[in-house]
């Protein structure tokens, strides 16, 4: 008999029969050969036509087609995981492109809204501050030893749609689910965590169908302790998990973050993923408009996470290139909220802001910004659509002979412009990126493939970095090699159809080769105890996850 390959994670006890077919991680459904169905007592409990793999995903893609709207598909996609991991996950990454806004943002997003009432089953852990003291205990509920990688949230800001308390799970599973589509960390190692501390949301605490804690948030002390026990306790169930924070408000955001990433094995994929993304778009487009990043003045559109963490990796990386102090860094840095220009004299300012409130005179509109102050980038990260108005680009393009505009806000209804604006009102000049995806835009006789600055270029290979080699720490250096390797992986042909990321469907191949320059840095800042490698790609390769069926016997 050949020999047959043997599925690490497979349980001691296997199950059989009915219990395997309902054991999502192991169930081949239809797909069982006629050996495994007599051994594992499946004999009579499927149909006797046995599929491939290949059908199987036929048959899904041609029944995802048939559901009416992107609900109804985010609904089917996650039934399909209950019921075959390893099928979902083949079909996912056959069809990343189209797949990822139903899994992941924007479709998403609409799922949270609608989680009380499309729930069936869960999926992760909810942990409720009901649970003060018991967190241990409810960690250990969990059926799989070994989780590496965990995406918590506390509901309070999901996307750009505030709190929406329990129901913000949507947003752990989703994006567990790319890190494993993305990266191949596979999905037994993975935990999606819902800290159900109570919500503000009206509408919710009014809905009798509400799946979380009807009462207010937790705050202050009461809070933070409840964090505190939460990292701890998983730092003793799970001590080589890495936490990866996700939609937390601001307030706490920066706070979690500043708090616990020396101690823990923690990151912020809003803060810091974004800012990392971002970085990458810039340095592919430094290819097109020459000079060095401490060149360039950028002008942000939206003090939030998102801004204020890529700006603060701008100016590392402008350090990195020498020859700057780190005041002058952020002086290149200018912030429009939505009070106005963010300058030293306003006495309303949040503390994440304060390290780019410069002595500016105060300006009112981005427009009168941009030609008072003459940036090279736009960045737009303020949730606020069509604010890169005509005037506002065209001034950009006055002022710039290859100016930079980046509408990174999501979805695509919140862009700040469309890529169609920012070609016309640019003569075609801009170098474009969006947070959404825009089709391909025709202006003058040329085609423009707009970039789309997706975090999922970013998180995963930093994940499969940081777990492949178990380090402890995820410093900010991490996200500088992955912006540089994600650049440095944009072809001529890319930048020459005006896209400043690689495409989609090179995502696998993106995530491993971050992953490589990620787990280099925990070896270079002795951040991990685990043997180096000779061949570290090679290794962080073989670490990545296939959804194959195996043999079972
Ligand atoms: P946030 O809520 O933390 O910050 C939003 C900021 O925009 C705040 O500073 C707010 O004051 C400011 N703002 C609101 N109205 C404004 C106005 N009219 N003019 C100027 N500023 C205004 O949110 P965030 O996490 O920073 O995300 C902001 C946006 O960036 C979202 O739309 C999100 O989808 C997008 N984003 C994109 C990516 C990506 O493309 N990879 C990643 C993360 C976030």
């Amino acid at each position: 008999m050949a020999e047959k390959e043997i599925n690490p994670v497979l349980p001691q006890d296997l199950p059989t029969g009915v219990e395997l077919l309902h054991n999502p991680i192991l169930n081949q459904g239809t797909a069982f050969n006629a050996e495994d169905r007599k051994l594992l007592g499946l004999c009579g409990l499927l149909p006797p036509k046995i599929s491939t793999q290949e059908e199987q995903v036929e048959r899904v893609m041609e029944n995802f087609h048939k559901k009416p709207n992107d609900l109804e598909k985010y609904i089917y996609l996650m039934d399909l995981e209950d019921r075959n991991e390893n099928l979902f996950y083949r079909v996912v990454m056959d069809n990343i492109e189209e797949l990822m806004p139903i899994i992941y943002t924007p479709t998403v997003g609409q799922a949270c809204v609608e989680y009380t009432r499309i729930f069936r089953r869960p999926r992760g852990l909810y942990i409720s501050s009901d649970f003060r003291g018991r967190i241990l205990e409810c960690l250990s509920n969990w059926p799989y030893e070994d989780v590496r990688m965990i995406v918590v949230t506390d509901g309070e800001r999901i996307l750009g749609l505030g709190d929406q308390g329990a129901n913000g799970m949507g947003i752990p599973v989703g994006k567990l689910s790319l890190y494993t589509a993305c990266a191949g960390i596979h999905p037994a190692t993975t935990l999606p965590i819902t800290l159900d501390v109570g919500t503000n949301n009206e509408d919710l605490l009014n809905d009798s169908l509400y799946i979380g804690l009807s009462q207010n948030r937790i705050t202050g002390e009461a809070y933070d302790e409840f964090i505190e026990e939460f990292i701890a306790a998983v730092q003793e169930r799970f001590p080589r998990a890495v936490i990866q924070f996700e939609d937390f408000a601001n307030h706490n955001a920066f706070r979690l973050l500043a708090k616990y990433r020396d101690r823990a094995g923690i990151f912020n994929d809003d803060i810091q993923g974004t800012a990392s993304v971002t970085l990458a778009g810039l340095y592919a487009s430094l290819r097109l408009t020459g000079g060095q990043l401490k060149d360039h003045k950028f002008l942000f559109l939206g003090a939030g996470e998102a801004g204020i963490g890529i700006a603060d990796l701008f100016v590392a990386a402008m350090r990195e290139e020498g020859g700057i102090s780190e005041k002058k860094a952020r002086e290149r840095c200018l912030f429009v909220d939505s009070r106005g220009l963010v300058v030293s004299s306003r006495t309303d300012l949040a503390a994440h802001k304060l390290p780019y409130a410069h002595d500016l005179e105060p300006v009112d509109s981005l427009l009168d910004a941009v030609e008072n102050y003459h940036p090279t980038a736009l960045i737009g990260v303020s949730g606020q659509p069509q604010t890169f108005t005509q005037d506002v680009v065209e001034a950009m393009a006055r002022i710039n002979e290859k100016p930079i505009i980046f509408a990174l806000s999501n979805p695509t209804s919140k862009a700040e412009c469309s890529a169609e604006q920012a070609y016309r009102w640019s003569d075609g000049r801009a170098i474009f990126a969006s947070g959404s995806p825009f089709p391909p835009v025709q202006f003058e006789g040329r085609t423009y493939v707009p970039g789309q600055g997706n975090n999922s270029y970013i998180f995963p290979g930093v994940g499969l970095g940081v777990i492949t080699v178990a380090a402890k720490r995820v410093p900010d250096k991490m996200f500088m090699v992955a912006a540089k390797t994600l650049a440095m992986q944009v072809t001529e042909e890319d930048l020459a159809l005006g896209r400043v990321y690689p495409p989609l469907i090179k995502i696998r191949t993106v995530s491993a080769n971050i992953a490589a320059a990620v787990a280099e840095v925990a070896f270079e800042e002795g951040l991990t105890d685990e043997p180096r490698p000779y061949n570290l790609l090679a290794h962080v390769k073989d670490k990545m996850y296939q959804p194959n069926y195996v043999n079972f016997v």
